[in-house]
C-alpha cells in the first residue's frame, strides 16, 4: 500500500489530508504539497483502526503536544497508565508515547493503543533491552534481529510512530564516553545503544541497517522519529560536538527516508539556555530542509525539580514561536519519579499553554481568535464563556467559586471595585443624568 508521501507525490489528497486540512483551517492542497515534500507528517499506522483524533505536525501547522506515559520496571500499574491515557484524551493531548520499560510491555502497549484516541508512539529499544538484557542478567548481548523483531511487533500492533536512535554512530559513541560533559548521556534509548556499540565494537544496528528500517516503516506507514541520544541533559552541554554531530547524522538520514517515501521527524533537546533555543530550531530546519522538529521540553534551567513543567513550558513556548512543531511535555515529577495521573494533567495543561503561546507568534491571526473572545468575555463579565475558553474549565470554575457560590457579577479579587462594574455604573449614571437633563430642557 502506498504511503502518505507517495500518495501526495502522485497528486492524491487522502482522507487523512482532508481531515488535517479542516482541523488546521488550511486548503487540502497545501497539506498534500507539504506531505509530498516531507515538511508535514501525518501519524496513522495503516493497521490502526481506532484513531479518533488525527494529528499532523510540521510546516504552517499548530504546535502539537505529546504526553509521555507508561509503567517502569519499579512501578507497574496498568490501570494507572490507562487513567493517564483518559486524561490525555480529555485534555487534548495530540499524541502519546508509551514508554513502558518493564513488566508486561506488550500488554501495556496494546491496552494503551486500545484506549487512546490519538496517535501512539513507542521507543522499541526499551523492550529489546528489557527482554534481552534485564531478563538475562544485564549482559548487553542482544542481536540486530532482536532489535528488528521488536520493531516489527510494535508496527503490527498499530503504533503510529517510533523513536529510533539512528544518529548515534559508533564514532559518536566513542567520543561520548570520553567527553567531558556535565550531565553525560541522558537518553535511555541512546544509552542502551551506546553501551551495545561500545561493548560489541559494532556500528549502531539502526544506522547500519537504515534501509531495512525504511522498508519496514514503509509497509505500515509508521513515522520514524529520529531520536536524540546525545541531547544535552544540562544547560552547560547545549550545542556541543555530540549534540550537533548527531543532528547532522539524523538530518542526512531524514532526507534519505523522505526520498524513499517514509515519513520522518527529528527529536531535539533537552536542556539549553533560553538564548540557544531559537538557534537550535533554525539549525534543525536549515540542515533538514524543514523536516518536522519534535523537542523534549525545552528546559532552560536545571534547578526547577518539582516545577519542571513550568520551566519546560517557558522553553517550549520559545521553541514553538521559533518553529518547533511538537513539544514533548514535562510533568512536575520530571527528574524525580514516574508521574501520577494528576501530574500528567498538570504537565499537559502547562504545555498546551506553551504551544498556544508559541503559536500566537508563529501563526499570528490563525491562533489569536480565542484570545480575542476571552478578552471580550472578560469585559462583559461572561463567566460561562470564560470557563469554556480556558484550558482547564473545571479548575478555573473551582477557583472562581472558592469564596462565593454563584457565577455572575465581578469576582472576589476586587469585588465592588471591579473595573468593569465601575465603568458600567458610570456609563449608566451618565446615561440617566443625560436623560434627566433632556427631560428638564424639554
Ligand atoms: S473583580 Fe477585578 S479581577 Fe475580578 S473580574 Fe473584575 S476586574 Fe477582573
Amino acid at each position: 500500500m502506498p504511503t502518505q508521501i507517495e500518495l501526495a507525490r502522485s497528486g492524491s489528497i487522502t482522507e487523512e489530508m482532508k481531515i488535517i486540512a479542516q482541523q488546521e483551517g488550511l486548503e487540502p492542497e497545501k497539506i498534500r504539497n507539504r506531505v509530498a515534500r516531507g515538511t508535514v507528517v501525518i501519524f496513522h499506522n495503516v493497521v490502526r483502526d481506532n484513531l479518533r483524533r488525527y494529528t499532523a505536525i510540521g510546516e504552517g501547522l499548530f504546535t502539537k503536544v505529546n504526553v509521555n506515559l507508561g509503567a517502569s520496571t519499579n512501578h507497574y500499574d496498568l490501570n494507572e497508565e490507562l487513567e493517564k491515557v483518559r486524561i490525555a484524551n480529555e485534555y487534548g493531548a495530540d499524541t502519546i508515547m508509551d514508554l513502558t520499560d518493564g513488566g508486561d510491555i506488550d500488554a501495556a502497549r496494546r491496552a494503551i493503543i486500545k484506549e487512546a484516541w490519538m496517535p501512539v508512539g513507542t521507543v522499541p529499544i526499551y523492550q529489546v533491552y528489557y527482554d534481552s538484557v534485564v531478563k538475562r542478567k544485564y549482559a548487553i548481548n542482544f542481536t540486530e534481529d532482536d532489535v528488528f523483531n521488536v520493531l516489527e511487533k510494535h508496527f503490527k500492533d498499530g503504533v503510529d510512530f517510533v523513536t529510533v536512535h539512528t544518529g548515534i554512530t559508533l564514532e559518536l559513541a566513542k567520543k561520548a564516553v570520553k567527553a567531558d560533559r556535565v550531565a553525560g548521556v541522558v537518553s535511555r534509548g541512546g544509552t542502551i545503544l551506546l553501551a551495545w556499540e561500545i561493548q560489541n565494537e559494532k556500528e549502531n544496528p539502526l544506522y547500519a541497517n537504515f534501509d531495512y528500517l525504511l522498508e519496514m516503516a514503509k509497509e505500515y506507514d509508521v513515522v520514524l522519529s529520529l531520536g536524540d541520544a546525545l541531547r544535552p541533559g544540562g544547560i552547560d552541554d547545549a550545542h556541543d560536538e555530540l549534540q550537533v554531530g548527531e543532528l547532522v547524522n539524523n538530518a542526512r538520514l531524514a532526507r534519505r527516508a523522505i526520498e524513499k517515501g517514509v515519513q520522518v521527524m527529528i527529536e531535539g533537546p533537552g536542556h539549553m539556555p533560553l538564548d540557544h533555543i531559537e538557534a537550535d530550531i533554525r539549525l534543525e530546519k536549515a540542515l533538514t530542509g524543514g523536516v518536522p522538529y519534535y523537542v523534549l521540553g525545552i528546559l532552560p534551567t536545571d534547578i526547577a525539580a518539582g516545577y519542571d513543567h513550568i520551566a519546560g513550558a517557558i522553553g517550549g513556548a520559545i521553541a514553538a514561536a521559533a518553529g518547533a512543531d511538537m513539544l514533548c511535555y514535562l510533568t512536575p515529577a520530571e527528574h524525580l519519579s514516574l508521574p501520577n495521573p494528576e501530574q500528567v494533567k498538570e504537565g499537559l495543561i502547562a504545555f498546551k499553554i506553551a504551544a498556544h503561546v508559541g503559536d500566537i507568534v508563529k501563526l499570528g491571526e490563525r491562533a489569536r481568535k480565542k484570545d480575542r473572545e476571552m478578552s471580550s468575555a472578560r469585559k462583559n463579565l461572561d463567566w460561562k464563556k470564560m470557563f469554556e475558553l480556558t484550558f482547564d474549565p473545571e479548575r478555573a470554575r473551582k477557583i472562581y467559586r472558592q469564596y462565593k457560590d454563584y457565577e455572575s457579577g465581578s469576582c472576589t479579587m476586587c469585588g465592588d471595585l471591579c473595573v468593569y462594574l465601575v465603568i458600567k455604573r458610570t456609563t449608566k449614571q451618565a446615561g440617566s443624568q443625560g436623560q434627566a437633563q433632556t427631560a428638564v430642557q424639554g
